[in-house]
């Protein structure tokens, strides 16, 4: 199998209500997303995907989020929290839908909210994210 890495940053703000911390103030991060793909066969040029086609596809989606109040943008809520883990799992489905390529799936999306912190979402193998 082989599998791609691209990374797209963003900027953002959030405020978690659940979280008893210094989370529940409203604040932002520069978000590192590193997104992944996967499949088994390569194209006749010898490649998986074109590198320049899924950047587009993540820059297009996380284009959503940028220099946007997560909480009040599409796909999240009070139930949906803007957390890294949920923000992970919104690209990869997102993602998922944009490739139309066969035989390519998303296999994780990682979000890091600082140097030091990420959250990964891996997709479940044959199944869409939640
Ligand atoms: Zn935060």
């Amino acid at each position: 199998m082989y599998e791609l890495k691209v990374i797209v940053r963003f900027a953002a703000a959030h405020q978690l209500k659940m979280v008893a911390q210094k989370c529940e103030n409203l604040h932002g991060h520069n978000w590192k997303i590193e997104a992944c793909v996967a499949g088994e066969h390569l194209n006749s040029a010898g490649v998986l995907m074109d590198f320049g086609e899924l950047k587009g596809h993540v820059k297009a989606i996380v284009g959503r989020l940028d220099h946007r109040f997560l909480n009040e943008s599409e796909g999240f809520s009070d139930e949906m929290p803007p957390s890294s883990e949920n923000i992970a799992a919104w690209i990869a489905e997102r993602l998922q839908a944009a490739i139309r390529q066969p035989g390519v799936r998303v296999t994780r999306v990682r979000a890091w909210e600082s140097e030091d912190a990420c959250a990964q979402y891996v997709v479940p193998a044959g199944g869409s994210p939640a």
